[in-house]
């Protein structure tokens, strides 16, 4: 038996709950100064016109993206949830 709720497909409410909880990952790119240390850490960072960029915005699971954020020297990554 299915049920809606809101009107929303079940899947999709649960989709939409796990996407809100994903943790998330920034990079300042005013911040940056273009170490590559997170780059080098983690394949979720890449370099990118002298900048690190994120690969994914929104992950399932932190990886590496911890480490690549204490290992930038001027705070430019944030890793929140
Ligand atoms: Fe930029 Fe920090 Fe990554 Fe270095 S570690 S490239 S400063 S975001």
């Amino acid at each position: 038996m299915s049920y809606k709720f809101l009107d929303f497909d079940e899947n999709l409410f649960i989709l939409l709950i796990i996407i809100l909880i994903m943790p998330k990952i920034k990079v300042d790119k005013k911040k940056c100064i273009g170490c590559g240390s997170c780059a080098s850490i983690c394949d979720n960072f890449v370099m990118q016109d002298g900048k690190a960029k994120v690969v994914k915005a929104s992950v399932v699971e932190i990886t590496c993206e911890k480490q690549a954020e204490k290992s930038c020297p001027v705070g430019a990554i944030k890793v929140e949830g």
